[in-house]
């Protein structure tokens, strides 16, 4: 597990997530569940459908904060970079990619792999850093980033679907004494006011974790993180040639969520260790 970055930011986003999903779960029990549902046999089915979306919501986010996104070591580690000095030009199968060198990390560091300003280290295979996270996208932790935005994007909808669903088609409540009226006006205006800052809340953050989840994929399936897509941009303005993958987009999304079963994609486990997946290890090995 990697240690937790100090950016003040990070934090403050991490505390926000945190309020954000106990707000939503709170209004969904006390004010939609307890409130509208009471006595119906929907009551126990939503709370336990909701919660369980929210608990892998929260697994993955975990994972995703503490993982380490695969930060390039640091020089002390006693590599030896003679054969990359000797000046032999060794070529990745991505054609025309190096190993370069980290000024700010003073190090070398493998293809593909960027200095982030945030963490201060080079993270391999950097996507951004994401301040919601306060972590790194890399190339260790974007399942569980991309996990994290599924479960968000997936709790948002089922929340929108249950507060429309209980002001549309309202079920029906039992006998209700006349003395209770009052009292029921004014639960009902809080539990509107509830129910419309939970509307709110689920359409702002269902919006944005769909627009980022689509980009991720993209990123995946066209093997371009959003740091290549503007160099090739560059390049291709410069008229500069610009390499493209010629791997299958199942076996590049297999790389980021793992070699095991579809299934296991939707869980924040450890990827089972492979020979053709992301190569872990921290030498420029490129016959392997
Ligand atoms: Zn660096
Ligand atoms: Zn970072």
């Amino acid at each position: 597990m990697a240690a937790c970055i100090r950016d003040p930011c990070g934090l403050l986003c991490v505390f926000v997530t945190y309020l954000s999903v106990a707000y939503a779960d709170y209004v969904i029990l006390r004010h939609i569940l307890l409130l509208s549902y009471a006595g119906s046999v929907w009551c126990p089915f939503h709370a336990v459908v909701f919660n369980f979306i929210v608990f892998m919501l929260l697994a993955c986010h975990t994972r995703a904060v503490f993982s380490d996104p695969g930060m390039v070591p640091l020089p002390d580690t006693a590599i030896d970079f003679s054969d990359l000095r000797s000046g032999t030009q060794r070529k990745n199968d991505r054609g025309n990619e190096d190993w370069t060198v980290c000024n700010r990390c003073e190090t070398y560091r493998p293809p593909r792999a960027h200095h982030c300003r945030v963490c201060h280290r080079c993270v391999r295979r950097m996507d951004h850093h994401c301040p919601w996270i306060n972590n790194c996208v890399g190339e260790m932790n974007q399942k569980y980033f991309i996990q994290f935005l599924f479960y968000t994007g997936l709790s948002s909808l089922y929340a929108l679907g249950l507060v429309l669903t209980t002001w549309l088609w309202p079920l029906e409540k039992g006998t209700t004494a006349e003395a209770e009226d009052g009292d029921r006006v004014h639960h009902s205006h809080i539990q509107i006011i509830h129910c419309i800052i939970l509307l709110v809340e689920a359409i702002l953050f269902g919006l944005f974790v769909t627009v980022v989840f689509y980009d991720q994929i993209v990123s995946i399936i066209t093997d371009e993180t959003p740091i290549e897509q503007l160099r090739n941009r560059l390049l291709k303005e410069a008229h500069r040639e610009v390499s493209h993958t010629r791997k299958p987009k199942l076996a590049l999304l297999r790389e980021v969520f793992g070699r095991g079963y579809v299934i296991c994609w939707f869980f924040p486990c450890n990827t089972p260790p492979s020979s053709g997946g992301p190569a872990y290890s921290y030498l420029p090995n490129y016959d392997v």
